[in-house]
């Protein structure tokens, strides 16, 4: 029997166990904080790998490290290693996979604390990658020990993860840890990432993603004569006005159903990412009408929209300029495509976790989905998990931001919803 009602006893133990941990939690949460895993490039992350594979290894799961062979993020200056625990309960399922990344980003400028130290001032613990997610990982570890203390056992099995390369796609981390089977709908049930949603909210999924890049050809020339050439950067310069004044003004029409946070990311929207043609700034110039140029874009698109018909829609703008002036000459290419990804709000998993918030906090949770994309894609694209969501603390905003923090206490409570979660679906004995 999965999604049992808990009895009062069970939930109010298991909560003050929680509680009674919270100070161990927390010091686990410096230690992990105080590994600069910094992404880019990808640095200590074998320590960081080691960090949390002691402490699963220390409650009693049994760890995996998983090299990301032949991945070319992987190298020898900077290994690509995760981490895997499982601890099987009185049966191997249902089982329930919790995964955190635990690259960072870099540091930035402005900080007022050390981004390493792990401070804790006025109930906030500060540090590049706390919100962002460590405390996450802390809090899963941490919430299914809670259980272990309390004298209970899960019927079925848990598994935690600590994943590299969040930051920049996931493909050494969760990526390929579905690519070789660790995660996927043969052994894995439940999937909850513990990004930053804050402590009430669900994140059930998030936006699509299409970058391309358009490349405009024109006809070098010297620059004092600049009729005899065609420069590149005018033809640039047309379809930055078309992308502007024309599907900007169009997508900024469209609004998903999805409840995005914050809801001004419930449009369809796009932005260019950079621009590039002519000589480099640096160094000597000379005249030259410039024959290369383009742009990188970054097209968010909603679960209502097809993806054929968002690539055609750009197409359809270069081609119109073509048809207008046949010295238009361009390239499209596409570099990334991430499909929208949402989980049923139906599922046992988002009822489950739905119950157990409130039972914290005395109300439903709300149910939102992400601007930006994160691991969830690789779950359900490559380890084909349907009941895949994000849940943690930590608010999404103070991401990648200076002065960074998590608030203590939020840590303490997401273990306690994420504890109540674990025995819903799995089962006690
Ligand atoms: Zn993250």
């Amino acid at each position: 029997m999965t999604n049992q009602s808990l009895s009062l006893n069970i939930q109010e133990s298991v909560v003050r166990q929680v509680e009674e941990i919270g100070d161990e939690m927390i010091s686990f949460l410096q230690d992990l904080t105080r590994i600069p895993t910094i992404n880019p490039p990808g640095q200590n992350y074998i320590d960081g790998a080691r960090c949390i594979g002691n402490k699963l290894e220390e409650f009693g799961y049994e760890t995996h490290y998983i090299t990301a062979e032949g991945c070319a993020e992987h190298t020898e200056r900077n290994p690509r290693v995760n981490v895997l625990g499982r601890r099987e309960g009185t049966q191997p399922r249902p089982s329930l996979h919790f995964n955190g990344h635990f690259d960072v980003v870099p540091v930035g400028d402005g900080w007022t604390v050390d981004p390493f130290g792990a401070e804790i001032r006025d109930g906030k613990l500060y540090g590049r990658g706390t919100s962002d997610q460590k405390a996450g990982i802390a809090a899963s570890i941490f919430a299914v020990e809670a259980i272990r203390r309390a004298g209970i056992r899960l019927r079925g099995t848990v598994e935690q993860s600590g994943s590299v390369d969040e930051e920049s796609g996931g493909f050494a981390g969760v990526a390929y840890m579905a690519k070789q089977g660790w995660i996927g709908k043969d052994k894995t049930d439940f999937v909850i990432i513990t990004e930053p949603t804050d402590v009430n909210r669900v994140c059930l999924g998030h936006r699509g993603v299409y970058w391309f890049k358009v490349t405009t050809h024109g006809r070098i020339a010297h620059g004092s004569m600049p009729h005899l050439g065609i420069s590149a950067v005018d033809q640039l310069v047309d379809f930055l006005h078309d992308v502007t004044y024309q599907l900007k003004p169009s997508l900024a029409t469209r609004k998903t159903a999805v409840p995005v946070e914050p809801p001004g990311s419930r449009f369809a929207s796009i932005n260019v990412n950079s621009i590039f043609g002519g000589q480099a700034e640096e160094g000597t110039q000379t005249p030259c009408v410039v024959d290369r140029s383009g742009a990188i874009f970054d097209r968010r698109f909603l679960a209502e929209e097809d993806f054929e018909q968002v690539r055609a829609e750009v197409k359809k703008l270069l081609e119109d300029l073509s048809a207008k002036n046949p010295e238009f000459k361009y390239k499209l290419e596409d570099l990334m495509i991430v499909h929208p990804v949402q989980t049923n709000p139906k599922c046992e998993l988002v009822s489950s976790i739905s119950e157990s918030a409130e039972i914290i906090f005395g109300r439903r949770p709300m149910l939102t989905a992400s601007p930006g994309t994160y691991d969830q894609k690789h779950v359900v694209r490559l380890g084909s998990v349907e009941q895949c969501i994000a849940y943690g603390p930590g608010i999404l905003n103070q991401a990648h931001l200076p002065d960074e923090h998590v608030l203590v206490a939020d840590v303490i409570t997401s273990a306690k919803v994420m504890a109540l979660t674990a025995m819903k679906l799995l089962g006690t004995e």
